[in-house]
Protein backbone atom coordinates (compact mmCIF):
# COMPACT_ATOMS: atom_id res chain seq x y z
CA UNK A 1 0.00 0.00 0.00
CA UNK A 2 0.81 3.48 -0.99
CA UNK A 3 2.34 5.30 2.19
CA UNK A 4 0.55 8.73 2.84
CA UNK A 5 1.52 11.12 5.56
CA UNK A 6 1.78 14.66 4.29
CA UNK A 7 -1.69 14.49 2.34
CA UNK A 8 -1.76 18.32 3.31
CA UNK A 9 1.21 19.89 1.63
CA UNK A 10 0.83 17.65 -1.09
CA UNK A 11 -2.32 19.12 -1.88
CA UNK A 12 -0.77 22.08 -2.35
CA UNK A 13 2.14 21.35 -4.38
CA UNK A 14 0.50 20.01 -7.14
CA UNK A 15 -1.03 23.02 -8.12
CA UNK A 16 2.31 24.67 -8.76
CA UNK A 17 4.36 24.42 -11.97
CA UNK A 18 7.92 22.65 -11.75
CA UNK A 19 9.46 26.50 -12.38
CA UNK A 20 7.45 27.99 -9.73
CA UNK A 21 8.55 25.29 -7.15
CA UNK A 22 12.30 25.21 -7.69
CA UNK A 23 13.67 27.19 -4.77
CA UNK A 24 16.95 28.56 -6.59
CA UNK A 25 19.61 26.04 -6.77
CA UNK A 26 19.18 25.20 -2.80
CA UNK A 27 18.00 21.46 -4.24
CA UNK A 28 19.99 19.78 -6.82
CA UNK A 29 19.11 16.37 -8.17
CA UNK A 30 22.10 13.84 -8.96
CA UNK A 31 20.15 11.03 -10.68
CA UNK A 32 17.09 9.87 -11.35
CA UNK A 33 16.04 6.89 -12.74
CA UNK A 34 13.22 4.00 -12.60
CA UNK A 35 13.93 0.08 -13.18
CA UNK A 36 11.31 -2.46 -14.52
CA UNK A 37 10.65 -5.86 -13.49
CA UNK A 38 8.10 -6.67 -15.24
CA UNK A 39 5.08 -8.16 -14.20
CA UNK A 40 5.85 -7.50 -10.61
CA UNK A 41 7.52 -4.09 -9.63
CA UNK A 42 8.77 -0.94 -10.73
CA UNK A 43 11.61 0.60 -9.04
CA UNK A 44 12.38 4.37 -8.74
CA UNK A 45 15.24 6.08 -7.39
CA UNK A 46 16.77 9.29 -6.90
CA UNK A 47 19.54 10.84 -5.44
CA UNK A 48 19.76 14.44 -4.15
CA UNK A 49 21.21 17.32 -2.27
CA UNK A 50 21.05 20.39 -0.50
CA UNK A 51 22.68 22.71 1.98
CA UNK A 52 20.83 21.39 4.93
CA UNK A 53 18.95 17.91 5.18
CA UNK A 54 16.15 16.70 2.66
CA UNK A 55 13.39 16.09 4.69
CA UNK A 56 10.66 15.24 2.01
CA UNK A 57 10.97 12.66 -0.77
CA UNK A 58 7.91 11.93 -2.26
CA UNK A 59 7.21 10.52 -6.01
CA UNK A 60 3.97 11.60 -7.94
CA UNK A 61 2.34 9.25 -10.96
CA UNK A 62 -0.27 9.29 -13.34
CA UNK A 63 -1.36 5.94 -15.28
CA UNK A 64 -2.05 6.62 -18.74
CA UNK A 65 -5.67 5.35 -19.51
CA UNK A 66 -9.21 6.00 -19.87
CA UNK A 67 -10.89 7.13 -16.43
CA UNK A 68 -13.16 9.36 -15.31
CA UNK A 69 -11.38 11.47 -13.64
CA UNK A 70 -7.72 12.79 -13.23
CA UNK A 71 -6.59 10.57 -10.80
CA UNK A 72 -2.12 11.38 -9.62
CA UNK A 73 -1.02 8.92 -6.68
CA UNK A 74 1.74 9.61 -4.69
CA UNK A 75 4.37 7.68 -2.78
CA UNK A 76 6.37 7.92 0.39
CA UNK A 77 10.27 7.73 -0.71
CA UNK A 78 12.11 5.34 1.62
CA UNK A 79 15.68 7.46 2.40
CA UNK A 80 17.23 8.88 5.56
CA UNK A 81 17.54 12.54 5.97
CA UNK A 82 20.37 14.26 5.09
CA UNK A 83 22.25 16.66 2.86
CA UNK A 84 23.15 14.46 0.16
CA UNK A 85 20.43 11.55 0.00
CA UNK A 86 19.18 8.32 -2.24
CA UNK A 87 15.87 7.69 -2.21
CA UNK A 88 14.05 4.88 -3.45
CA UNK A 89 10.05 3.69 -3.98
CA UNK A 90 9.00 0.30 -5.08
CA UNK A 91 5.59 0.63 -6.60
CA UNK A 92 3.96 -3.64 -6.11
CA UNK A 93 1.77 -4.15 -9.28
CA UNK A 94 0.01 -6.41 -6.68
CA UNK A 95 -1.83 -3.01 -6.39
CA UNK A 96 -1.95 -2.10 -10.16
CA UNK A 97 -2.06 -4.93 -12.47
CA UNK A 98 -0.19 -2.63 -15.31
CA UNK A 99 -0.71 -4.36 -18.57
CA UNK A 100 2.17 -4.64 -20.77
CA UNK A 101 3.37 -1.05 -22.38
CA UNK A 102 1.46 0.84 -20.17
CA UNK A 103 2.84 4.08 -19.73
CA UNK A 104 3.25 6.05 -16.16
CA UNK A 105 4.11 9.72 -16.24
CA UNK A 106 6.16 10.54 -13.19
CA UNK A 107 7.38 13.00 -11.42
CA UNK A 108 9.63 13.62 -7.57
CA UNK A 109 8.82 16.06 -5.47
CA UNK A 110 11.70 16.71 -2.34
CA UNK A 111 11.66 19.40 0.49
CA UNK A 112 14.36 20.21 2.44
CA UNK A 113 14.71 21.40 6.26
CA UNK A 114 14.65 24.98 5.54
CA UNK A 115 11.24 24.65 3.40
CA UNK A 116 12.56 24.90 0.05
CA UNK A 117 10.73 22.74 -2.56
CA UNK A 118 11.90 21.22 -6.10
CA UNK A 119 9.51 19.01 -8.50
CA UNK A 120 11.48 17.44 -10.78
CA UNK A 121 10.26 17.54 -15.00
CA UNK A 122 7.40 14.97 -15.97
CA UNK A 123 9.14 11.94 -16.84
CA UNK A 124 7.54 8.39 -18.73
CA UNK A 125 7.83 5.41 -17.62
CA UNK A 126 6.54 2.36 -19.83
CA UNK A 127 5.99 -0.81 -17.91
CA UNK A 128 7.55 -3.20 -21.04
CA UNK A 129 7.63 -6.65 -20.86
CA UNK A 130 11.45 -6.75 -21.40
CA UNK A 131 11.62 -10.62 -21.01
CA UNK A 132 10.88 -11.16 -24.98
CA UNK A 133 12.23 -9.26 -28.12
CA UNK A 134 8.91 -7.79 -29.69
CA UNK A 135 8.76 -7.33 -33.14
CA UNK A 136 5.79 -4.63 -33.97
CA UNK A 137 3.54 -4.04 -36.98
CA UNK A 138 1.12 -0.80 -36.64
CA UNK A 139 -1.75 -0.25 -39.15
CA UNK A 140 -3.94 2.80 -39.16
CA UNK A 141 -7.75 1.92 -39.61
CA UNK A 142 -9.41 3.95 -41.47
CA UNK A 143 -11.21 6.10 -39.08
CA UNK A 144 -8.07 7.45 -37.64
CA UNK A 145 -7.53 4.49 -34.95
CA UNK A 146 -4.27 3.24 -34.68
CA UNK A 147 -3.52 -0.75 -34.06
CA UNK A 148 -0.57 -1.93 -33.01
CA UNK A 149 0.52 -5.46 -33.10
CA UNK A 150 4.16 -6.78 -30.91
CA UNK A 151 5.27 -10.77 -31.12
CA UNK A 152 7.62 -12.29 -30.94
CA UNK A 153 7.82 -16.10 -31.87
CA UNK A 154 6.43 -16.67 -35.43
CA UNK A 155 7.41 -15.42 -39.02
CA UNK A 156 6.15 -11.81 -40.48
CA UNK A 157 3.60 -13.97 -42.23
CA UNK A 158 1.78 -15.13 -39.19
CA UNK A 159 1.66 -11.35 -37.47
CA UNK A 160 0.46 -10.11 -41.37
CA UNK A 161 -2.34 -12.82 -40.57
CA UNK A 162 -3.56 -11.59 -37.67
CA UNK A 163 -3.39 -7.99 -38.32
CA UNK A 164 -5.26 -8.79 -41.27
CA UNK A 165 -8.07 -10.38 -39.44
CA UNK A 166 -7.74 -7.16 -37.11
CA UNK A 167 -8.68 -4.86 -39.79
CA UNK A 168 -11.09 -7.10 -41.96
CA UNK A 169 -13.14 -7.46 -38.15
CA UNK A 170 -12.63 -3.64 -37.43
CA UNK A 171 -14.37 -2.60 -40.73
CA UNK A 172 -16.92 -5.28 -40.08
CA UNK A 173 -17.76 -3.87 -37.09
CA UNK A 174 -17.89 -0.56 -38.11
CA UNK A 175 -20.19 -1.89 -40.95
CA UNK A 176 -22.46 -3.74 -39.10
CA UNK A 177 -22.36 -1.97 -35.50
CA UNK A 178 -21.14 1.69 -36.90
CA UNK A 179 -18.03 1.74 -34.04
CA UNK A 180 -15.17 1.92 -34.59
CA UNK A 181 -11.54 2.32 -32.15
CA UNK A 182 -11.55 5.85 -30.64
CA UNK A 183 -7.66 5.21 -29.10
CA UNK A 184 -4.90 3.49 -30.00
CA UNK A 185 -4.74 -0.25 -29.60
CA UNK A 186 -2.02 -2.38 -28.21
CA UNK A 187 -1.98 -5.93 -28.77
CA UNK A 188 0.50 -8.25 -27.08
CA UNK A 189 0.93 -11.90 -28.69
CA UNK A 190 2.84 -14.27 -26.19
CA UNK A 191 3.66 -17.54 -28.08
CA UNK A 192 1.80 -19.54 -25.67
CA UNK A 193 -0.27 -19.68 -22.80
CA UNK A 194 2.28 -20.14 -20.19
CA UNK A 195 4.19 -17.29 -21.72
CA UNK A 196 1.00 -15.41 -21.18
CA UNK A 197 0.19 -16.78 -17.73
CA UNK A 198 4.24 -15.15 -17.01
CA UNK A 199 3.31 -11.95 -17.27
CA UNK A 200 0.21 -11.84 -15.26
CA UNK A 201 0.53 -10.84 -11.38
CA UNK A 202 -2.60 -13.05 -10.76
CA UNK A 203 -2.59 -15.55 -13.38
CA UNK A 204 -5.42 -18.19 -13.87
CA UNK A 205 -4.30 -21.99 -14.88
CA UNK A 206 -6.75 -21.45 -17.71
CA UNK A 207 -6.63 -17.56 -18.93
CA UNK A 208 -5.52 -17.53 -22.49
CA UNK A 209 -6.27 -13.86 -23.20
CA UNK A 210 -6.86 -10.79 -21.47
CA UNK A 211 -8.63 -7.66 -22.78
CA UNK A 212 -7.38 -4.37 -20.49
CA UNK A 213 -10.04 -2.57 -21.63
CA UNK A 214 -9.13 0.86 -19.72
CA UNK A 215 -5.81 0.57 -21.21
CA UNK A 216 -7.00 -0.47 -24.84
CA UNK A 217 -4.17 -3.64 -24.77
CA UNK A 218 -4.95 -7.05 -25.38
CA UNK A 219 -2.68 -9.53 -24.27
CA UNK A 220 -3.34 -12.94 -25.26
CA UNK A 221 -1.16 -16.50 -26.05
CA UNK A 222 -1.43 -17.65 -29.99
CA UNK A 223 0.71 -20.46 -30.62
CA UNK A 224 1.65 -19.77 -34.14
CA UNK A 225 0.34 -23.65 -34.96
CA UNK A 226 -2.91 -22.11 -33.57
CA UNK A 227 -3.16 -19.46 -35.99
CA UNK A 228 -6.99 -20.06 -37.05
CA UNK A 229 -8.39 -20.30 -32.79
CA UNK A 230 -5.60 -17.44 -32.25
CA UNK A 231 -7.41 -14.97 -35.51
CA UNK A 232 -11.61 -15.86 -33.54
CA UNK A 233 -10.39 -15.15 -30.23
CA UNK A 234 -8.00 -11.95 -30.91
CA UNK A 235 -11.08 -10.58 -32.78
CA UNK A 236 -13.29 -11.59 -29.81
CA UNK A 237 -11.07 -9.30 -27.81
CA UNK A 238 -10.85 -6.71 -29.81
CA UNK A 239 -14.08 -6.06 -30.27
CA UNK A 240 -14.84 -6.26 -26.43
CA UNK A 241 -12.33 -2.81 -26.47
CA UNK A 242 -13.45 -1.24 -29.58
CA UNK A 243 -17.16 -1.34 -27.87
CA UNK A 244 -15.52 -0.47 -24.63
CA UNK A 245 -14.51 2.36 -26.01
CA UNK A 246 -17.23 3.77 -27.67
CA UNK A 247 -19.38 3.33 -24.69
CA UNK A 248 -17.35 4.10 -21.72
CA UNK A 249 -19.28 5.86 -19.63
CA UNK A 250 -19.72 6.75 -15.50
CA UNK A 251 -23.13 6.10 -16.22
CA UNK A 252 -24.22 2.70 -17.48
CA UNK A 253 -22.85 -0.54 -18.98
CA UNK A 254 -24.04 -2.94 -21.65
CA UNK A 255 -26.25 -6.22 -20.34
CA UNK A 256 -23.85 -8.95 -20.88
CA UNK A 257 -25.68 -10.74 -23.64
CA UNK A 258 -25.40 -7.65 -25.61
CA UNK A 259 -21.29 -6.86 -24.82
CA UNK A 260 -20.68 -10.96 -25.20
CA UNK A 261 -23.04 -11.25 -28.75
CA UNK A 262 -21.36 -8.40 -30.38
CA UNK A 263 -18.13 -10.16 -29.75
CA UNK A 264 -19.04 -13.58 -30.51
CA UNK A 265 -20.87 -11.72 -33.87
CA UNK A 266 -17.91 -10.08 -35.01
CA UNK A 267 -15.96 -13.44 -34.84
CA UNK A 268 -17.63 -14.42 -37.80
CA UNK A 269 -19.78 -17.94 -38.25
CA UNK A 270 -21.34 -19.32 -34.71
CA UNK A 271 -19.17 -22.30 -33.96
CA UNK A 272 -20.81 -25.27 -34.79
CA UNK A 273 -20.59 -27.09 -31.31
CA UNK A 274 -22.04 -23.57 -30.02
CA UNK A 275 -24.97 -23.70 -32.34
CA UNK A 276 -25.31 -27.72 -31.49
CA UNK A 277 -26.55 -26.22 -27.84
CA UNK A 278 -28.85 -23.63 -29.20
CA UNK A 279 -30.48 -26.07 -31.44
CA UNK A 280 -30.47 -28.41 -28.46
CA UNK A 281 -32.11 -25.63 -26.03
CA UNK A 282 -34.73 -24.50 -28.88
CA UNK A 283 -35.78 -28.05 -29.37
CA UNK A 284 -35.89 -29.01 -25.88
CA UNK A 285 -37.40 -25.85 -24.80
CA UNK A 286 -34.72 -24.70 -22.53
CA UNK A 287 -33.43 -21.56 -23.47
CA UNK A 288 -32.03 -19.33 -20.79
CA UNK A 289 -34.29 -16.38 -20.24
CA UNK A 290 -32.65 -12.92 -21.76
CA UNK A 291 -33.20 -11.35 -18.53
CA UNK A 292 -30.99 -13.79 -16.85
CA UNK A 293 -28.32 -13.27 -19.85
CA UNK A 294 -28.12 -9.43 -18.52
CA UNK A 295 -25.96 -10.06 -15.58
CA UNK A 296 -23.21 -13.18 -14.79
CA UNK A 297 -23.15 -16.24 -17.41
CA UNK A 298 -23.85 -19.32 -15.26
CA UNK A 299 -20.64 -21.30 -14.36
CA UNK A 300 -21.92 -24.70 -15.51
CA UNK A 301 -20.06 -25.35 -18.36
CA UNK A 302 -22.91 -25.81 -21.01
CA UNK A 303 -25.28 -23.22 -19.51
CA UNK A 304 -21.85 -21.01 -20.38
CA UNK A 305 -21.79 -22.44 -23.71
CA UNK A 306 -25.65 -21.86 -24.37
CA UNK A 307 -25.14 -18.10 -23.19
CA UNK A 308 -22.40 -17.26 -25.41
CA UNK A 309 -24.53 -18.98 -28.33
CA UNK A 310 -27.78 -17.25 -26.73
CA UNK A 311 -25.92 -13.79 -26.93
CA UNK A 312 -24.64 -14.13 -30.81
CA UNK A 313 -28.40 -15.12 -31.62
CA UNK A 314 -29.89 -12.30 -29.99
CA UNK A 315 -27.12 -9.99 -31.61
CA UNK A 316 -27.79 -11.72 -34.85
CA UNK A 317 -31.94 -11.03 -34.26
CA UNK A 318 -31.62 -7.50 -33.57
CA UNK A 319 -28.86 -7.02 -36.25
CA UNK A 320 -31.05 -8.98 -38.92
CA UNK A 321 -33.93 -7.33 -37.77
CA UNK A 322 -33.20 -3.15 -37.32
CA UNK A 323 -30.14 -2.94 -38.30
CA UNK A 324 -27.27 -0.80 -37.65
CA UNK A 325 -28.18 2.52 -36.96
CA UNK A 326 -30.62 1.05 -34.10
CA UNK A 327 -27.60 -1.16 -33.13
CA UNK A 328 -25.52 2.11 -32.50
CA UNK A 329 -28.57 4.40 -30.84
CA UNK A 330 -29.07 1.30 -28.54
CA UNK A 331 -25.44 1.45 -27.42
CA UNK A 332 -25.45 5.81 -27.07
CA UNK A 333 -28.29 5.31 -24.76
CA UNK A 334 -26.96 2.84 -22.54
CA UNK A 335 -23.93 4.95 -22.47
CA UNK A 336 -26.21 7.44 -21.29
CA UNK A 337 -27.01 5.99 -18.21
CA UNK A 338 -30.66 4.21 -19.30
CA UNK A 339 -31.49 0.87 -17.82
CA UNK A 340 -31.58 -2.01 -20.24
CA UNK A 341 -35.55 -2.09 -20.71
CA UNK A 342 -35.55 1.77 -20.39
CA UNK A 343 -32.74 1.55 -23.64
CA UNK A 344 -34.43 -0.93 -25.66
CA UNK A 345 -38.07 0.70 -25.10
CA UNK A 346 -36.00 3.51 -26.60
CA UNK A 347 -35.01 2.20 -30.00
CA UNK A 348 -36.69 -0.78 -30.39
CA UNK A 349 -40.12 -0.35 -28.69
CA UNK A 350 -40.07 -3.34 -26.75
CA UNK A 351 -38.17 -4.12 -23.27
CA UNK A 352 -36.24 -7.12 -22.53
CA UNK A 353 -39.14 -9.50 -22.00
CA UNK A 354 -40.13 -8.15 -24.89
CA UNK A 355 -37.33 -8.71 -27.06
CA UNK A 356 -37.08 -12.42 -25.43
CA UNK A 357 -40.79 -12.80 -26.95
CA UNK A 358 -40.14 -11.64 -29.93
CA UNK A 359 -36.67 -13.31 -30.02
CA UNK A 360 -37.96 -16.73 -29.71
CA UNK A 361 -40.87 -16.17 -32.24
CA UNK A 362 -38.09 -16.35 -35.00
CA UNK A 363 -36.79 -19.26 -33.22
CA UNK A 364 -39.92 -21.62 -33.93
CA UNK A 365 -39.35 -22.03 -37.61
CA UNK A 366 -35.93 -23.53 -36.31
CA UNK A 367 -37.03 -25.58 -33.93
CA UNK A 368 -39.51 -27.36 -36.33
CA UNK A 369 -36.41 -27.66 -38.64
CA UNK A 370 -34.01 -29.75 -36.15
CA UNK A 371 -37.28 -31.31 -35.17
CA UNK A 372 -37.87 -32.60 -38.22
CA UNK A 373 -34.26 -33.98 -39.25
CA UNK A 374 -34.74 -36.42 -35.91
CA UNK A 375 -36.47 -39.00 -37.61
CA UNK A 376 -34.62 -38.37 -40.51
CA UNK A 377 -31.42 -39.32 -38.51
CA UNK A 378 -33.03 -42.18 -37.31
CA UNK A 379 -32.85 -43.52 -41.46
CA UNK A 380 -29.15 -42.68 -41.16
CA UNK A 381 -29.80 -39.84 -43.85
CA UNK A 382 -29.30 -36.54 -41.64
CA UNK A 383 -25.87 -36.37 -41.19
CA UNK A 384 -25.17 -34.68 -44.91
CA UNK A 385 -27.14 -31.95 -43.56
CA UNK A 386 -26.37 -32.09 -39.58
CA UNK A 387 -23.27 -32.19 -38.15
CA UNK A 388 -21.81 -35.38 -37.91
CA UNK A 389 -22.04 -36.60 -34.32
CA UNK A 390 -18.17 -37.42 -34.47
CA UNK A 391 -17.20 -34.11 -35.24
CA UNK A 392 -19.19 -32.61 -33.03
CA UNK A 393 -17.33 -34.47 -29.84
CA UNK A 394 -14.18 -33.53 -31.46
CA UNK A 395 -15.42 -30.42 -31.28
CA UNK A 396 -16.67 -29.90 -27.70
CA UNK A 397 -12.83 -30.31 -25.99
CA UNK A 398 -12.17 -27.29 -28.34
CA UNK A 399 -15.31 -25.53 -27.69
CA UNK A 400 -14.81 -26.62 -23.55
CA UNK A 401 -11.10 -24.89 -24.16
CA UNK A 402 -12.90 -22.05 -26.26
CA UNK A 403 -15.44 -21.16 -23.08
CA UNK A 404 -12.77 -21.29 -20.61
CA UNK A 405 -10.79 -18.74 -22.22
CA UNK A 406 -13.51 -16.78 -23.03
CA UNK A 407 -14.57 -16.95 -19.50
CA UNK A 408 -11.22 -15.57 -17.64
CA UNK A 409 -11.06 -13.10 -21.12
CA UNK A 410 -14.66 -11.74 -20.25
CA UNK A 411 -13.99 -11.03 -16.38
CA UNK A 412 -11.81 -8.53 -17.47
CA UNK A 413 -13.98 -6.72 -19.93
CA UNK A 414 -17.67 -7.25 -18.75
ZN1 LIG B 1 -16.07 -12.05 -24.40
Amino acid sequence: MIKRIFLITSALLLLLSPSLVAAGDDIVVTASDVEVNFPSQAVFTLEAESYIDIVDVRLYYQVDKMNYVEVVSEGWADFTPASMIEANWVWDMRNASLPPGAEVTYWWMIEDADGNRFETSPEIMHFDDDRYLWQSLTSTVPQGGELTLFWYEGGDSFSQELMDACEEGLARLTQDIGTYPERPIKIYIYASTSDLQGAMIFPQEWSGGVAFTAFSTIAIGIPPSELDWGKRALLHELTHLVVHQATFSPYGQLPLWLDEGLAMYNEGELDPVLRSYLEEAISEDELISVRSLCSPFSAETEKALLSYAQSYSLVEYLLDNYGQDSMLDLLTILKQGSTYDEALIEVYGFDIDGLDALWRGTLASYTAIVVSRIPEQSEGTAWQSHPALIAVLAALATALALWIWRRSSGKSTI
